[in-house]
């Protein structure tokens, strides 16, 4: 390996125990001081706690904080979002998600990228290139379907790239923003309404105009990252494995990394499922669904998710240690508290892992058994020694027995 470069960070295994350390107090852009209720002292005690082998998905950005994990912890994962996009909507000012609304303050709102926009992709790349540099070579983007998510949440980019992009696309020369206001679209609700009906012409066209955004945008950037460390960069997204996803970001991914709310035997199952036909390993973000009031420290809420936490190792899936999560946001779009688990609430399944990972490196899951208990059997073979057969027994509390 050539000296200016940082050594390659090890791939992720089955057998990995991740956790998520997001925001510090000490290093928080003023776009997410609200989230942010932790400070270094307690990620470092968590850390020695956990005893993780990659810190995923992480929005630090202070090399010294950084540092100071990296001591504790081989791999870390930083995030690549910026703040700083230049998404345009129907109306011409800046895009942020209705998610975001509540992050920071009015004044430092995180603002959307767009994909076809020189600029925003310019600095995705000096934030790969500044990482790399540090000796970080693992990435993680959260909001990498960037363009298409716009158009979900209603208010689809209009920018000047975008319309120019769009008119190459359709192989005549069209501003597609001049012309809906032309045909008396005044408002992006109006837009969006009319799509609603089928009564906005080249809509579809648009549609599939930004899925193909995604998929060349994801292209570009795994070409950057080449460049920039021919070794071999890891690419993850904030997604569950699925044949939509696959079909557009497959081949520059590396592995998912993607939130779990409904986590049940079955959901779990599925996932797994997906994340095996993919032939991509897949990271699960735990974020149960919460019932009002609901007691992140009961018992019954402890029981539920270690046993989705045992689970998600016996199908083969890569669960984080749960802290510092993000429970998404009330019915005003405003974040709710984050989830900070214990290591004695959730420590053994990770301590069984960390005691025998060829039962997850080596073997593939076949089956899986739920009782009306709600305790699920997981029968899972050696990949290459067919007669070696692993059973796994995840009681509805979470208690784990394997023969
Ligand atoms: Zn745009």
């Amino acid at each position: 390996m050539n000296a200016m470069f940082p050594p390659a960070a090890p791939p992720l295994k089955r057998s990995d125990i991740p956790i998520s350390i997001r925001f510090l107090k000490e290093d928080h852009p003023d776009v997410f001081w609200n989230l942010t209720t932790r400070t270094v002292d307690d990620a470092l005690a968590i850390l020695r706690q956990v005893r993780p082998t990659r810190v995923e998905w992480s929005y630090l950005e202070n090399r010294e904080i950084i540092q100071q994990i990296r001591q504790l912890v081989p791999v870390f994962v930083a995030a690549l979002n910026s703040r700083d996009g230049h998404a345009r909507s129907f109306s011409g000012d800046p895009v942020v998600a209705p998610w975001m609304r509540h992050f920071g303050t009015l004044d430092t709102r995180y603002l959307y990228q767009c994909q076809h926009n020189p600029d925003d992709f310019q600095m995705q790349v000096d934030r790969l290139a500044g990482f790399i540099r540090d000796g970080i070579t693992s990435f993680h983007c959260d909001d990498w379907f960037t363009n298409p998510m716009m158009t979900y949440f209603r208010d689809p980019c209009f920018c000047e790239h975008c319309m120019r992009e769009f008119s190459r696309y359709l192989g005549f020369p069209l501003d597609y923003h001049a012309y809906l206001r032309g045909r008396g679209f005044a408002t992006v609700e109006e837009v969006m309404e009319g799509a609603s009906r089928g009564a906005v012409p080249l809509w579809e066209d648009f549609m599939r105009f930004q899925r193909q955004t995604v998929r060349l945008y994801w292209r570009r950037i795994r070409k950057a990252l080449d460049r920039l460390y021919p070794a071999g960069a890891t690419l993850s997204v904030n997604d569950l494995a699925s044949r939509e996803s696959a079909e557009v970001v497959l081949p520059v991914l590396d592995y998912f990394d993607g939130e779990v709310s409904d986590i049940s035997p079955n959901a779990l199952l599925e996932i797994a499922t997906a994340s095996r036909e993919c032939g991509k390993l897949q990271v699960v973000l735990i974020t149960p669904d919460e019932k009002k009031g609901e007691d992140r420290n009961s018992e019954v809420w402890v029981n539920r998710v270690r046993q989705a936490i045992t689970l998600s190792y016996c199908l083969g899936m890569v669960p984080l240690f749960p802290w510092d999560v993000y429970m998404r946001s009330d019915a005003q779009n405003r974040p709710k508290p984050r989830w900070f688990g214990t290591w004695e609430e959730y420590g053994a399944p990770f301590e069984v892992v960390r005691e025998h990972p060829d039962w997850f490196d080596d073997f593939d899951f076949e089956t899986m058994e739920e009782e009306k208990s709600g305790a699920v059997t997981v029968v899972a073979r050696h990949r290459s020694r067919k007669r070696l057969r692993l059973e796994h027994r995840v009681g509805a509390d979470g208690t784990w027995v394997t023969k």
